[in-house]
């Protein structure tokens, strides 16, 4: 919910551009422990003969906090359930418009832009989903048209508290009902925004641009310096990181780097600016990758070792290229740099299977 000034604009704006209603209605405090009502035979939107009953609708903070909403029944007739699951329907569909315009967007600009950071990929993404909310107004649905006050669900949790909730309800009947059984009902205005699906539509597709997609197109990839001087490592000219050199094997050498996926070119140099090793690979490929420029003379390999009632696999020793410097590797890593440990040592007996990277000068 927001209050104030900040919320009195945002409603004028909603109005003005047709996403926001308001009608007579009543604020309610609906207790937790309150009994189910009576809820008779009537519709409790246009007074015709109730074939269901449905649950008020929440607020995205409500669906955000999981918060529970109150199993009060509200009856609809034949005609207004129709115009509901119409409505159902557009939300549904103005949530999928958010998120496939939000993650979209921050998709066309990381193609455009490849090194877009994961801050302007949300912003971007935020952007796209607020045209995607515009778009999703369009759609048909959205609206009653039947002149019976509101378009939607006529009780609206607003509130939700220890107690209880706090709901605004656009229905006589309903709110006649909820007095006669004691319960605090005030009048006021009530209004109906369509901005629910949109927002929640667009947090999605904020998670999905700020987590998955920022992982997906942004590997990370093992660098290790095997030299006795510094460098800086480059990615299509740009600078990555400054790795410090490493001589011989050295547990837990190196560090992830982040580089956008795709055909790269790696580079290295020294502090001098002189190149040390220029490699052009994809970026992205296997489980986990390998960039160890300058290790000319040094040999990489895979060490698996199965432990408790797993299999040992064959082979046990998987060397890699000898001619190339960013290795692709099918299987995740447990640990770089370093034997596996012994079966005896505890940690390990109850079974499974480690890989390790070692390196060392090849023969
Ligand atoms: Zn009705």
């Amino acid at each position: 919910m927001i209050h104030g000034w900040i919320g009195e604009k945002l409603d004028v704006f909603l109005t003005r551009i047709g996403a926001a209603r308001s009608a007579a209605g009543f604020r309610v405090e609906w207790d937790k422990d309150a009994s189910p009502l009576e809820l008779g035979s009537e519709c409790h939107l246009c007074g015709g003969v109730r074939v269901r009953e449905v649950r008020p609708s929440g607020s995205l903070w409500t669906a955000l906090m999981w918060r529970s909403l109150p199993k009060l029944g509200i009856g609809v007739c034949e005609k207004c359930l129709s115009r509901l699951l119409r409505r159902w329907m557009w939300a549904g569909l103005a949530c999928a418009t958010s998120i496939v315009f939000g993650v979209s967007s921050a998709l066309a600009s990381w193609v455009v832009f490849e090194w877009l950071s994961s801050w302007t990929a949300l912003l971007v993404s935020a952007a796209g989903g607020v045209v995607g909310f515009f778009v999703g107004l369009l759609f048909p649905g959205r609206l009653s048209g039947s002149g019976v006050g509101l378009g939607g669900n006529p009780a609206h949790v607003v509130a939700t508290g220890s107690r209880g909730w706090i709901i605004e309800v656009a229905s006589d009947s309903l709110a006649q009902l909820m007095r006669r059984r004691g319960v605090r009902v005030t009048e006021c205005r009530v209004v109906e925004r369509d901005v629910f699906p949109a927002a929640l539509g667009g947090l999605l597709a904020a998670c999905l641009v700020g987590g998955e997609l920022q992982w997906y197109l942004n590997p990370w990839v093992r660098v290790v310096n095997v030299t006795d001087v510094p460098m800086v490592v480059e990615v299509d000219g740009r600078e990555v990181a400054v790795m410090s050199g490493v001589v011989g094997e050295q547990p837990g050498a190196g560090r992830y780097v982040q580089m956008p996926r795709g055909f790269r070119v790696l580079r290295a140099r020294g502090l001098d600016g002189v190149v040390i090793d220029e490699t052009r690979g994809v970026v992205g490929e296997g489980r986990v990758q390998l960039y160890a420029p300058g290790s000319v003379g040094r040999c990489f390999w895979v060490e698996r070792r199965a432990y408790g009632g797993v299999w040992q696999p064959k082979p046990e020793v998987v060397e890699l290229s000898r001619s190339s410097r960013l290795h692709t590797l099918a299987e995740p890593i447990d640990g770089w740099f370093e034997p596996n440990p012994d079966v005896e040592s505890g940690r390990w007996l109850s079974g499974g299977m480690r890989r390790v990277v070692r390196q060392g000068q090849c023969r």
